[in-house]
Protein backbone atom coordinates (compact mmCIF):
# COMPACT_ATOMS: atom_id res chain seq x y z
CA UNK A 1 0.00 0.00 0.00
CA UNK A 2 1.71 3.22 -1.27
CA UNK A 3 0.67 5.65 1.86
CA UNK A 4 3.33 8.27 0.65
CA UNK A 5 1.46 9.53 -2.06
CA UNK A 6 -1.10 10.94 0.59
CA UNK A 7 1.05 13.04 2.53
CA UNK A 8 -1.41 15.26 3.90
CA UNK A 9 -1.58 12.34 6.21
CA UNK A 10 1.23 12.79 7.82
CA UNK A 11 -0.34 16.09 9.00
CA UNK A 12 -3.17 14.88 11.05
CA UNK A 13 -0.65 11.75 11.98
CA UNK A 14 2.08 14.06 13.73
CA UNK A 15 -0.73 15.57 15.43
CA UNK A 16 -2.30 12.03 16.86
CA UNK A 17 1.02 10.97 17.95
CA UNK A 18 1.90 13.98 19.87
CA UNK A 19 -0.74 13.55 21.63
CA UNK A 20 -1.02 10.10 22.25
CA UNK A 21 2.44 10.62 23.33
CA UNK A 22 1.90 13.43 26.17
CA UNK A 23 -1.34 10.49 27.03
CA UNK A 24 -3.61 13.08 26.38
CA UNK A 25 -5.75 11.21 24.30
CA UNK A 26 -8.04 8.18 25.05
CA UNK A 27 -6.66 5.31 22.55
CA UNK A 28 -9.70 4.74 20.17
CA UNK A 29 -9.95 6.82 17.12
CA UNK A 30 -13.01 6.56 14.40
CA UNK A 31 -11.55 7.97 10.86
CA UNK A 32 -14.65 8.73 8.59
CA UNK A 33 -14.23 9.62 4.94
CA UNK A 34 -15.41 9.02 1.38
CA UNK A 35 -12.74 6.90 0.28
CA UNK A 36 -11.95 3.77 2.46
CA UNK A 37 -8.65 3.23 0.51
CA UNK A 38 -7.37 6.43 1.97
CA UNK A 39 -9.17 5.53 5.87
CA UNK A 40 -6.55 2.73 5.37
CA UNK A 41 -3.45 4.25 4.37
CA UNK A 42 -4.12 6.69 7.36
CA UNK A 43 -4.77 4.18 9.55
CA UNK A 44 -1.50 2.78 8.03
CA UNK A 45 0.53 5.70 8.69
CA UNK A 46 -0.56 5.75 12.38
CA UNK A 47 0.23 2.47 13.24
CA UNK A 48 3.80 2.50 11.46
CA UNK A 49 4.61 5.84 13.59
CA UNK A 50 3.98 4.85 17.19
CA UNK A 51 5.76 1.67 16.11
CA UNK A 52 8.35 3.17 13.98
CA UNK A 53 11.67 1.91 14.73
CA UNK A 54 14.30 3.81 12.32
CA UNK A 55 17.55 5.43 13.47
CA UNK A 56 15.84 8.68 14.15
CA UNK A 57 13.31 8.01 16.43
CA UNK A 58 15.40 6.06 19.12
CA UNK A 59 14.61 8.27 21.63
CA UNK A 60 13.96 5.98 24.58
CA UNK A 61 9.65 5.37 25.46
CA UNK A 62 8.68 8.51 23.47
CA UNK A 63 6.42 7.93 20.24
CA UNK A 64 7.85 9.45 17.01
CA UNK A 65 5.70 12.32 14.64
CA UNK A 66 6.47 10.52 11.83
CA UNK A 67 7.43 7.35 10.63
CA UNK A 68 10.73 6.66 8.32
CA UNK A 69 8.66 3.96 6.41
CA UNK A 70 12.08 1.94 5.42
CA UNK A 71 12.94 0.59 8.74
CA UNK A 72 11.92 -3.00 9.22
CA UNK A 73 8.73 -2.32 11.29
CA UNK A 74 7.97 0.35 8.93
CA UNK A 75 7.96 -2.27 5.84
CA UNK A 76 6.14 -4.97 7.48
CA UNK A 77 3.39 -2.83 8.67
CA UNK A 78 2.78 -1.45 5.09
CA UNK A 79 3.00 -5.20 3.99
CA UNK A 80 0.79 -6.47 7.06
CA UNK A 81 2.51 -9.09 7.93
CA UNK A 82 4.11 -7.16 11.58
CA UNK A 83 2.81 -9.05 14.61
CA UNK A 84 1.60 -5.75 16.58
CA UNK A 85 -0.53 -4.61 14.05
CA UNK A 86 -3.96 -6.58 13.78
CA UNK A 87 -6.43 -5.70 10.58
CA UNK A 88 -9.89 -6.99 11.13
CA UNK A 89 -12.38 -6.94 8.27
CA UNK A 90 -15.62 -8.13 7.90
CA UNK A 91 -15.86 -11.68 5.55
CA UNK A 92 -16.25 -11.28 2.34
CA UNK A 93 -19.44 -13.50 2.16
CA UNK A 94 -21.48 -11.81 4.54
CA UNK A 95 -19.75 -8.69 4.69
CA UNK A 96 -20.23 -8.47 8.52
CA UNK A 97 -17.68 -8.52 11.39
CA UNK A 98 -18.71 -10.91 13.76
CA UNK A 99 -18.66 -11.45 17.40
CA UNK A 100 -16.15 -14.26 17.21
CA UNK A 101 -13.58 -11.83 14.67
CA UNK A 102 -14.10 -8.88 17.45
CA UNK A 103 -13.20 -11.52 20.46
CA UNK A 104 -10.00 -12.11 18.35
CA UNK A 105 -8.83 -8.77 18.02
CA UNK A 106 -9.45 -8.11 21.51
CA UNK A 107 -7.36 -11.02 22.70
CA UNK A 108 -4.29 -10.23 20.25
CA UNK A 109 -4.33 -6.67 21.50
CA UNK A 110 -4.71 -7.81 25.39
CA UNK A 111 -1.47 -9.04 24.88
CA UNK A 112 2.08 -6.81 25.57
CA UNK A 113 3.29 -5.85 21.80
CA UNK A 114 5.82 -8.12 20.98
CA UNK A 115 8.41 -5.96 19.38
CA UNK A 116 6.66 -2.33 18.93
CA UNK A 117 5.48 0.75 21.00
CA UNK A 118 1.89 -0.21 20.73
CA UNK A 119 -0.56 -3.27 20.03
CA UNK A 120 -2.48 -1.64 17.45
CA UNK A 121 -5.73 -3.03 15.74
CA UNK A 122 -7.54 -1.20 12.78
CA UNK A 123 -11.51 -2.25 12.20
CA UNK A 124 -12.06 -1.81 8.60
CA UNK A 125 -15.89 -0.93 7.73
CA UNK A 126 -16.55 -0.56 11.55
CA UNK A 127 -20.24 -0.12 10.65
CA UNK A 128 -19.95 -3.96 9.80
CA UNK A 129 -20.06 -4.61 13.56
CA UNK A 130 -23.35 -6.57 14.02
CA UNK A 131 -24.47 -5.61 17.06
CA UNK A 132 -23.27 -8.09 19.27
CA UNK A 133 -20.11 -7.64 18.16
CA UNK A 134 -20.37 -3.63 18.59
CA UNK A 135 -21.34 -4.74 21.91
CA UNK A 136 -18.87 -7.06 22.92
CA UNK A 137 -16.11 -4.26 21.61
CA UNK A 138 -17.68 -1.61 24.05
CA UNK A 139 -15.78 -2.33 27.53
CA UNK A 140 -12.67 -2.54 25.04
CA UNK A 141 -13.20 0.95 23.14
CA UNK A 142 -13.97 2.14 26.61
CA UNK A 143 -10.89 1.37 28.55
CA UNK A 144 -8.49 0.06 25.62
CA UNK A 145 -5.81 -2.15 27.02
CA UNK A 146 -2.38 -0.35 28.17
CA UNK A 147 -0.16 0.33 25.15
CA UNK A 148 -2.63 -0.59 22.46
CA UNK A 149 -4.45 1.66 19.98
CA UNK A 150 -7.78 1.13 18.15
CA UNK A 151 -8.61 2.64 15.30
CA UNK A 152 -12.26 2.37 13.41
CA UNK A 153 -12.63 2.90 9.96
CA UNK A 154 -16.28 3.48 8.24
CA UNK A 155 -17.35 5.56 5.41
CA UNK A 156 -21.11 5.62 6.73
CA UNK A 157 -20.84 6.65 10.20
CA UNK A 158 -24.04 6.75 10.97
CA UNK A 159 -24.80 3.56 10.84
CA UNK A 160 -22.32 3.15 13.93
CA UNK A 161 -24.14 2.80 17.32
CA UNK A 162 -24.06 6.01 19.39
CA UNK A 163 -22.52 4.01 21.92
CA UNK A 164 -19.49 3.19 19.55
CA UNK A 165 -19.09 6.91 18.19
CA UNK A 166 -19.38 8.74 21.67
CA UNK A 167 -15.91 6.46 22.95
CA UNK A 168 -13.96 7.13 20.11
CA UNK A 169 -12.03 10.23 18.79
CA UNK A 170 -13.51 10.94 15.39
CA UNK A 171 -11.55 12.51 12.32
CA UNK A 172 -12.66 12.73 9.14
CA UNK A 173 -10.69 12.22 6.32
CA UNK A 174 -11.23 13.93 2.89
CA UNK A 175 -11.48 11.96 -0.25
CA UNK A 176 -9.77 12.54 -3.70
CA UNK A 177 -12.59 14.02 -5.56
CA UNK A 178 -10.30 16.68 -7.06
CA UNK A 179 -10.84 19.96 -7.23
CA UNK A 180 -14.23 21.21 -6.57
CA UNK A 181 -16.25 24.50 -7.16
CA UNK A 182 -15.74 25.74 -3.41
CA UNK A 183 -11.68 24.80 -3.14
CA UNK A 184 -10.97 26.35 -7.12
CA UNK A 185 -12.79 29.61 -5.84
CA UNK A 186 -10.49 31.32 -3.79
CA UNK A 187 -7.40 29.91 -5.90
CA UNK A 188 -9.58 32.02 -8.83
CA UNK A 189 -9.85 35.12 -6.53
CA UNK A 190 -6.03 35.01 -5.63
CA UNK A 191 -4.81 34.28 -9.12
CA UNK A 192 -7.03 37.40 -10.00
CA UNK A 193 -5.46 39.14 -7.67
CA UNK A 194 -2.06 38.68 -9.27
CA UNK A 195 -3.86 39.78 -13.22
CA UNK A 196 -1.82 42.78 -12.98
CA UNK A 197 2.08 42.16 -11.11
CA UNK A 198 1.96 43.38 -7.37
CA UNK A 199 4.61 46.01 -7.87
CA UNK A 200 4.23 47.26 -4.00
CA UNK A 201 3.74 45.70 -0.84
CA UNK A 202 0.68 46.72 -0.07
CA UNK A 203 -0.15 44.67 -3.13
CA UNK A 204 1.47 41.31 -2.11
CA UNK A 205 -0.16 41.75 1.38
CA UNK A 206 -3.79 41.80 -0.56
CA UNK A 207 -3.01 38.38 -1.72
CA UNK A 208 -1.69 37.35 1.76
CA UNK A 209 -4.92 38.28 2.71
CA UNK A 210 -6.85 36.47 0.18
CA UNK A 211 -5.05 33.27 1.38
CA UNK A 212 -4.90 33.98 5.30
CA UNK A 213 -9.63 34.55 4.72
CA UNK A 214 -9.29 31.16 3.35
CA UNK A 215 -7.84 29.61 6.09
CA UNK A 216 -9.76 30.95 8.24
CA UNK A 217 -12.99 30.18 6.77
CA UNK A 218 -11.36 26.40 6.85
CA UNK A 219 -10.68 26.91 10.40
CA UNK A 220 -14.43 27.56 11.32
CA UNK A 221 -15.28 24.86 9.17
CA UNK A 222 -13.15 22.14 10.67
CA UNK A 223 -14.53 23.79 14.34
CA UNK A 224 -18.11 23.65 13.69
CA UNK A 225 -17.98 20.35 11.96
CA UNK A 226 -15.98 18.82 15.35
CA UNK A 227 -18.52 20.31 17.63
CA UNK A 228 -21.79 19.46 15.62
CA UNK A 229 -20.47 15.76 16.07
CA UNK A 230 -19.28 15.94 19.90
CA UNK A 231 -20.71 13.43 21.98
CA UNK A 232 -21.66 16.50 24.58
CA UNK A 233 -24.49 16.97 22.58
CA UNK A 234 -25.52 13.83 22.64
CA UNK A 235 -24.91 12.82 26.27
CA UNK A 236 -25.89 15.96 28.23
CA UNK A 237 -26.08 14.29 31.90
CA UNK A 238 -22.22 12.68 31.20
CA UNK A 239 -20.18 13.96 34.02
CA UNK A 240 -17.73 16.36 34.08
CA UNK A 241 -14.69 14.21 33.88
CA UNK A 242 -15.92 13.18 31.24
CA UNK A 243 -17.29 15.77 29.20
CA UNK A 244 -14.20 17.42 30.16
CA UNK A 245 -11.83 15.05 27.91
CA UNK A 246 -14.14 15.66 25.22
CA UNK A 247 -13.54 19.15 25.24
CA UNK A 248 -10.22 18.21 24.99
CA UNK A 249 -10.57 15.27 22.41
CA UNK A 250 -12.32 18.14 20.47
CA UNK A 251 -9.49 20.32 20.79
CA UNK A 252 -7.05 17.85 18.76
CA UNK A 253 -9.69 16.99 16.66
CA UNK A 254 -9.92 20.80 15.35
CA UNK A 255 -6.40 21.00 14.72
CA UNK A 256 -5.96 17.97 13.28
CA UNK A 257 -8.66 18.20 10.83
CA UNK A 258 -7.67 22.08 10.17
CA UNK A 259 -4.29 21.16 9.10
CA UNK A 260 -5.42 18.65 6.84
CA UNK A 261 -7.94 21.26 4.88
CA UNK A 262 -4.46 23.67 4.70
CA UNK A 263 -2.83 21.30 3.41
CA UNK A 264 -5.64 20.60 0.60
CA UNK A 265 -6.00 24.20 0.34
CA UNK A 266 -2.32 25.16 -0.53
CA UNK A 267 -2.05 21.97 -2.77
CA UNK A 268 -4.62 23.52 -5.15
CA UNK A 269 -2.42 26.55 -4.69
CA UNK A 270 0.18 24.73 -5.87
CA UNK A 271 -2.12 23.39 -8.71
CA UNK A 272 -2.26 26.48 -10.34
CA UNK A 273 2.00 27.80 -9.43
CA UNK A 274 1.97 23.96 -11.82
CA UNK A 275 -0.06 25.31 -14.21
CA UNK A 276 1.96 28.74 -14.58
CA UNK A 277 4.74 26.71 -14.69
CA UNK A 278 4.14 24.62 -17.88
CA UNK A 279 2.65 27.76 -19.66
CA UNK A 280 6.42 29.28 -18.73
CA UNK A 281 7.65 25.95 -21.13
CA UNK A 282 4.48 26.55 -23.63
CA UNK A 283 3.85 22.98 -22.85
CA UNK A 284 0.35 22.81 -24.58
CA UNK A 285 0.06 19.51 -24.68
CA UNK A 286 0.21 19.21 -20.86
CA UNK A 287 -3.32 20.33 -20.16
CA UNK A 288 -3.99 22.33 -16.75
CA UNK A 289 -5.39 21.47 -13.57
CA UNK A 290 -7.17 24.32 -13.58
CA UNK A 291 -8.32 25.13 -16.63
CA UNK A 292 -11.21 27.45 -15.67
CA UNK A 293 -7.84 30.21 -14.92
CA UNK A 294 -6.07 29.49 -17.84
CA UNK A 295 -5.98 33.43 -19.10
CA UNK A 296 -5.03 34.04 -15.30
CA UNK A 297 -2.38 31.41 -15.77
CA UNK A 298 -1.21 33.03 -19.13
CA UNK A 299 -0.63 36.50 -17.41
CA UNK A 300 1.64 35.77 -15.26
CA UNK A 301 3.71 33.22 -16.52
CA UNK A 302 4.44 35.60 -19.27
CA UNK A 303 5.93 37.22 -16.51
CA UNK A 304 7.78 34.22 -15.31
CA UNK A 305 11.03 32.40 -16.72
CA UNK A 306 10.65 28.79 -16.15
CA UNK A 307 13.20 28.76 -13.36
CA UNK A 308 11.10 31.26 -11.07
CA UNK A 309 8.31 29.21 -11.66
CA UNK A 310 10.01 25.77 -10.33
CA UNK A 311 11.31 27.85 -7.50
CA UNK A 312 7.64 29.32 -6.53
CA UNK A 313 6.65 25.24 -6.72
CA UNK A 314 9.77 24.63 -4.36
CA UNK A 315 8.78 27.54 -1.48
CA UNK A 316 5.17 26.22 -1.66
CA UNK A 317 6.87 22.52 -1.12
CA UNK A 318 8.96 23.71 1.41
CA UNK A 319 5.69 26.14 3.25
CA UNK A 320 3.70 23.01 3.58
CA UNK A 321 6.84 21.17 5.25
CA UNK A 322 7.33 23.78 7.42
CA UNK A 323 3.55 24.22 8.90
CA UNK A 324 4.49 20.68 9.50
CA UNK A 325 6.47 22.02 12.46
CA UNK A 326 5.27 23.94 15.11
CA UNK A 327 5.93 27.06 13.31
CA UNK A 328 3.89 30.18 13.58
CA UNK A 329 1.64 29.89 10.50
CA UNK A 330 0.85 34.09 9.60
CA UNK A 331 4.65 34.58 9.60
CA UNK A 332 5.54 31.29 7.74
CA UNK A 333 2.92 32.22 4.85
CA UNK A 334 4.01 35.94 5.05
CA UNK A 335 7.51 35.43 4.72
CA UNK A 336 6.37 33.03 1.72
CA UNK A 337 4.08 35.26 -0.44
CA UNK A 338 6.99 38.10 -0.19
CA UNK A 339 9.48 35.73 -1.58
CA UNK A 340 7.16 34.24 -4.65
CA UNK A 341 7.90 35.38 -8.04
CA UNK A 342 4.94 37.01 -9.19
ZN1 LIG B 1 10.29 3.10 10.45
Amino acid sequence: MPWEDFPEAQQSVSLLTRSIDRGRLGHAYLFTGESPDRLERVAGELAMTVNCQGGLFQSRGRIPTTACGTCSACRRIREGIHPDVHWLRAESKSRIIRIEQVRELIQAIQLKPTEGRLKVGVLVGADRLNPQAANAFLKTLEEPPPASLLILLTTEPDRLLETVLSRCLRLSVPGESGLNTERTEWVGAFARELQQPPKSLLSRYRVLDILLRRLAELRAGAESDVEARSPAHRFKEADSALLEQWEEEAKAAVEAEYRLRRSLALRDLQSWFRDIWMATLSMTQVSPILPGLESLTQAVAARLTPAEAVANLRRMEETQALLNTNVQEALALEVTLLRLHL
